[in-house]
């Protein structure tokens, strides 16, 4: 990729110890980022911060828990004394289920971790960013927050809530140079889709992918990078879909 700037930005990223969040991970640390590696599951993150160098900060974050996102925050402040770039990704899918035999432990758990882990990420990231006059966040949605998706309302709706939170938060601090932008991936192959998916499943889907393939997670990774660059300066407020046409209509006549 050409210089996108990035070299020594402070860059936060929930869920980074797998699939999506690695691969943007290791993609900002070979832009030169100073990174904050935070996931549910600190060995990983370790692990990886080790690999990465440059100062790397892993931290053990639940991203449901408000305080805990605070405290990400804060640890960044001390290590690196500036937030430039925070990218809230982590998620789950959830248990599936018909919105009439969803349970009420399944709602919430999602909810908690998709759509409020977001929302934690972001207010807290917002006072240094306001306080810098700059700043860009990214948030992963989905294409299920642009069309529905059956069988995983809670999912769905975190993901419709993700992109409304981010056009909201684009709209509300335009003016002190900050960005918002949700990322909506469309069929990405890591841990997510192989464990939710039988094999058939997983077979049958990737066929019908408009490109014939689902995407490997660096295709978002790649996106995601130059969202965070000045390259994308004039970029907020909108979903970005990267999902191999899967949104854009109905194929099956080809
Ligand atoms: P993944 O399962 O490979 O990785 C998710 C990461 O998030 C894991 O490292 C996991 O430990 C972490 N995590 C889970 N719950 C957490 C919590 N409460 N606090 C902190 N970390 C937590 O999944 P992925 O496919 O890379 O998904 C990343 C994001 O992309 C999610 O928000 C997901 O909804 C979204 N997404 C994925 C796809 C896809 O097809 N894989 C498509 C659209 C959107």
């Amino acid at each position: 990729m050409a210089d996108l700037g990035l070299q020594d930005k402070v860059v936060i990223v929930t869920g980074a110890a797998a699939g999506i969040g690695e691969a943007t991970a290791r993609t900002f640390a070979e832009e030169g980022a100073k990174l904050v590696l935070a996931d549910i599951n600190l060995a990983v993150v370790e692990k990886l911060a080790a690999e990465l160098g440059n100062d790397a900060l892993a931290l053990q974050v639940d991203v449901a828990d408000a305080d805990a996102c605070q405290r990400m925050i804060d640890a960044t402040m001390d290590r690196f004394g500036q937030v430039d770039v925070i990218f809230n990704n982590a998620g789950i899918a959830g248990n599936r289920a018909r919105t009439g035999k969803q349970t009420l432990e399944d709602w919430r758990q999602v909810i908690d971790i998709d759509l409020n882990g977001v929302f934690y990420g972001t207010r807290a990231a917002l006072e240094p960013m306001k306080a810098a006059q700059s700043g860009v966040i990214i948030n992963t949605a989905s294409v299920d927050g642009l069309m529905g998706m059956a069988s995983i309302p809670h999912y769905t709706a975190a993901k419709h809530g993700v992109v409304g939170l981010s056009k909201a938060t684009a709209l509300e601090y335009a003016k002190d140079g900050i960005r918002c932008v949700a990322v909506c991936p469309g069929f990405i192959e890591t841990d997510m889709t192989k464990t939710t998916l039988g094999p058939d499943e997983y077979a049958a889907l990737t066929a019908m992918m408009p490109m014939g393939r689902g995407a490997a997670p660096q295709e978002v990774a790649d996106a995601v990078v130059w969202l965070a660059s000045n390259k994308a300066s004039y970029v907020t407020g909108c979903p970005m879909v990267v999902d191999g046409a899967l949104t854009a209509g109905t194929h099956f006549s080809n």
